[in-house]
């Protein structure tokens, strides 16, 4: 974790920018909650127990600024919330999405798979490809395992209210 901070501050450092306590501590909770898709809320409220004198904008605008420096993605699933998304050392391109429809967990696929499609793209729009957004929507192995049926069809019945992000 030590290590991991040490190189934010060194990007941060290359753009002219400090690592002030406030950066610090939204970068903890990032590190702290790696896998996890926060919004910018639930950041200021992870935050908020540590250090209870900083405050939203102040998050909010940590969080902006790591986004320009590619310290973290921007990500939205569809309900609207932004969510941030530490990016992975050294990944050229931004990692994959899982959004389950039942349960409305996200999981993640750090391999890029799209080298063949890229190629494609490249070729044939002349396009030059820098990142990608790439989320499938689908059915979580947790769910697909869950056979009884009576509580599969429960389970429709609530669906478009699931926000729960993991
Ligand atoms: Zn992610
Ligand atoms: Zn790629
Ligand atoms: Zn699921």
């Amino acid at each position: 974790m030590e290590n991991r901070i040490d190189r934010i501050k060194k990007q941060l450092h290359a753009q002219s920018y400090k690592l002030t306590p406030q950066r610090e501590a939204t970068v903890r909770v990032l590190l702290e909650h790696e896998e996890d898709h926060l919004s910018a809320e639930d950041v200021y409220l992870l935050v908020k127990e540590k250090s209870p004198e900083i405050g939203l904008a102040t998050v909010y605008r940590t969080l902006e600024l790591l986004n320009e420096l590619e310290v973290v993605d921007k990500i939205n699933f569809g309900d609207g919330v932004s969510r941030y998304d530490l990016r992975k050392e050294g990944a050229a391109h931004f990692h994959h999405h899982l959004v389950c429809i039942e349960c409305g967990a996200v999981d993640e696929i750090q391999e890029d798979l799209l080298g063949d499609v890229e190629k494609v793209v490249e070729r044939n729009w002349n396009f030059q490809i820098k990142d990608h957004r790439l989320t499938f929507h689908g059915i979580c192995h947790r769910c697909n395992n869950k056979s009884d049926p009576e509580k599969k069809e429960e389970k429709t019945e609530e669906k478009g209210s699931k926000t729960k992000i993991r």
